[in-house]
């Protein structure tokens, strides 16, 4: 007997290779190889007689060994095994190279199953099998486990085979209790009739006909995951993350904040006061949100998110005045220096008239001045930090740290946010992203945070328009680029950078700023900037582009552009087909910021995939963040969109948040409620409530739970 947690390594015919095969699959236990999901199925219910096959059609065929042989080819000197096996309507000679110990393995007059694809044999007017997949019938059982039914298809896992892998899950399965213990509420499982766990995992592995529909249709579930226990598995996955996101929200939320903030008129008017603009109704409404949490008795913890240039910005510095106006220090964290030195200079100028006083705490800030300035935060001096992960060394301890801001939150670790978080003693948090995050996304990355959402542009924002040239239209584009700057207005060129072959794209980009200097446009001055300039020598070109000296900004990384320069007007894109929608947007959205209605030109090659085609495609149709990052998540799935290594996206088994979008609301929905109970009666045994706690705390539906 064995149980779902039994390591793999005490599975008959796992030996210390095969157990390191499968850790290196992030398969330790019983249930992790339970959880791993065949990647098709096939049907294999239908034996064809020998007399029947057909060149290049996958068959099963079943038939009695009448004779075995092995040989070697008289060339290669290849060792084949050859077996013959007769099934009445004829008979049948199958190869298996490399594998002469199959001939201790098969006897004359047993029953075997064979499942391949018939191709011709040396004589070239037969047909024969090659290195099938077989299975040696016992007592001749018509059960079988290879052939004669719905036969799931794995991924190697090291070496081993989808046949081995069957056969230890089919033992698995068999050896385990009866009744797995399944941790869904009851209430749950009848309600949306989703089968017991151990029918589950029987069932992903080893589908049984279902009685009344015919194969075609149950194929076509089993392929797109939508039979019951797909969906079980599927739902159990989310829920428990969706648990363990809520509980740590509610817990976040029991606990009352000790300090006490005022929101009131004076402090609105302060706060408003200091931008040159009206806030759209939109940041009106956002910043009210956030005046909620401050003055209220919870700590805040909330995500904003919003368009490219919806103005997340003004909305922060006006939270960071009210906690200023209260007497506490704030401080934004932002991703690389540049952005920080733009901010700066930014807040610097919005708050010239009041008495904040506002400090930058960078890489770049060393020796005595960053100990000067490492007193003036430690005793109180300075009230508003900005700064890159410089803040959160562990050499910088604040005063009456109140706020915490991290912008373009995406780009910092789950580490380096909880980091700036032990700044203070329970900070309020807000968290912001460069780009719109589809829901599904958010739901499984910020199902914890309360979401405020910027949906409105500042009035008089012309949209991009956008376009996209080959090198056909190159000159073309050049002149629309030459049309911006004869107006006055300055361009940014971007070249991609892939990480691989950095030099060489460094290489590209710099000759074409030469070929744009020398031959394009001769009475312009262009600058190229890129991630092996010394950080000054970078800083020194963003200033001289940033006042008008430089025309053309040829830049190797979307960082470098990720700057506010509204007299820049066209931005044209090398290679637009190796970025992502989410990239491109964020891009794009640098020549729209001024009074000048930006151009965005994407080039690309006649010959790319018609994926880019597709996406480049979107670009030109929709100028709608939101829109835009659904269908990146369509494309490209999430890990790409938020890059995963750095996102704390939890590693799924089963479920996709794009596929499965459905599930994911109505276990979220299930979560939500079982919280609710929970904590308004503040009764954690009913329901077995305790017991969910621990398995959503150890995520016990092997999905990791985003802990920041
Ligand atoms: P993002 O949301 O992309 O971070 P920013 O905060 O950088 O956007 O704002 C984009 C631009 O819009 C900035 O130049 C900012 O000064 C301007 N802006 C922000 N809010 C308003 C407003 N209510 N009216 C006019 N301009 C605004
Ligand atoms: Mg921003």
């Amino acid at each position: 007997m064995i149980q779902i947690d039994t390591p793999v390594q005490n599975l008959s015919g796992v030996g210390p290779k095969r157990s390191q095969m499968f850790a290196q699959a992030g398969i330790y236990t019983v249930e992790d190889l339970l959880k791993t999901l065949p990647f098709r199925y096939e049907d294999r219910t239908h034996f064809c007689p020998i007399s029947e096959l057909k060149l290049e059609q996958a068959v099963v065929v079943r038939g009695r060994v009448v004779a075995t042989a092995q040989h070697t080819t008289p060339r290669k000197r290849i060792r084949v095994f050859q077996l013959t096996i007769s099934d009445g309507s004829g008979e049948l000679q199958i190869g298996f190279f490399r594998q002469a110990y199959l001939g201790r393995v098969f006897r004359k007059e047993q029953i075997v199953v064979l499942y391949g694809i018939p191709r011709r044999d040396y004589s070239g007017s037969g047909l024969t099998l090659m290195n099938p997949e077989f299975e040696i019938l016992e007592g001749g059982s018509e059960a079988s486990l290879h052939s004669g039914r719905i036969v799931p298809i794995y991924r190697k896992v090291g070496k081993m085979s989808t046949r081995i892998l069957r056969q230890m899950v089919f033992r698995s399965l068999n050896q385990l209790p009866l009744q797995l213990e399944d941790l869904l509420p009851s209430f749950i499982l009848s309600k949306h009739k989703f089968p017991t766990r151990s029918e589950a995992f029987q069932e992903i592995h080893f589908p049984n006909a279902v009685p009344g529909m015919s194969m075609e249709t149950q194929l076509s579930y089993l392929a797109s995951r939508r039979t019951p226990s797909h969906e079980r598995l599927i739902f159990e996955e989310f829920f428990f993350l969706q648990l363990g996101l809520q509980i740590k929200r509610a817990q976040y939320r029991r606990e009352s904040k000790k300090r006490v903030i005022q929101v009131g008129p004076e402090i609105r008017e302060a706060a408003g006061a200091i931008f040159p603009f009206q806030p759209t109704s939109a940041q009106d409404r956002v910043f009210e949100e956030i005046a909620n949490d401050l003055s209220g008795p919870k700590t805040m913890n909330r995500l904003l998110q919003g368009d490219v240039g919806s103005g997340k910005t003004m909305v922060a510095l006006q939270a960071m005045i009210v906690m200023i106006k209260n007497g506490y220090q704030t401080v934004l964290m932002v991703p690389t220096e540049i952005l920080a030195e733009q901010h700066h200079s930014t807040l610097v100028h919005y708050l010239r008239h009041t008495s904040c006083r506002v400090a930058l705490l960078t890489g770049s800030v060393r020796g005595k001045e960053r100990q000067s300035l490492l007193h003036q935060i430690r005793s109180g001096e300075v009230d508003l930090v900005i700064g890159t992960h410089a803040v959160i060394q562990r050499d910088v301890h604040f005063n009456h740290l109140g706020l915490v801001v991290i912008d373009e939150q995406q780009r910092f670790g789950v580490i380096q946010r909880s980091k700036l978080v032990e700044k203070g003693s329970r900070p309020e948090r807000l968290v912001m992203t460069a780009t719109p995050i589809p829901r599904s996304l958010a739901l499984t990355l910020y199902g914890d945070l309360d979401v405020s959402v910027l949906d409105e542009l500042p009035p008089g924002r012309k949209p991009s328009r956008t376009i996209v040239k080959t090198e056909e239209g190159r000159s073309e584009a050049y002149s629309i680029v030459d049309r911006e700057l004869k107006k006055g207005r300055q361009a940014f060129v971007v070249y991609p950078l892939i990480e691989e072959s950095e030099q060489l794209d460094l290489r590209g980009a710099s000759a074409m700023a030469e070929h744009f200097q020398s031959e394009v446009f001769p009475n312009y001055n262009i600058g190229l900037v890129h991630g092996r300039l010394k950080f000054d020598q970078r800083e020194r070109l963003m200033h001289r582009f940033q006042v008008g000296e430089l025309h053309l900004l040829v830049a190797t990384t979307v960082i470098e552009v990720g700057v506010d320069i509204p007299n820049a007007s066209v931005m044209l894109i090398e290679h637009a087909d190796r970025f992502g929608l989410s990239q491109l947007h964020q891009l794009r959205g640098r020549v729209s910021r001024g009074e000048f209605p930006g151009t965005c030109i994407l080039m690309t090659v006649e010959s790319c995939s018609p994926e880019a085609h597709q996406r480049l495609d979107i670009m030109c149709k929709s100028t709608d963040g939101f829109e835009i990052a659904e269908k990146d998540l369509e494309i490209r799935g999430p890990g790409e969109l938020i890059g995963t290594r750095q996102s704390g996206l939890p590693g799924f088994w089963f479920a996709d948040i794009v596929r499965d979008h459905k599930l994911l609301e109505s276990a979220r929905e299930e979560a939500l409620n079982l919280t609710r109970i929970h904590t308004d009666s503040g009764d954690t045994d009913s329901h077995g409530f305790g017991r969910l706690l621990a398995a959503a705390r150890s995520g016990v539906s092997g999905t990791r739970i985003n802990t920041d």
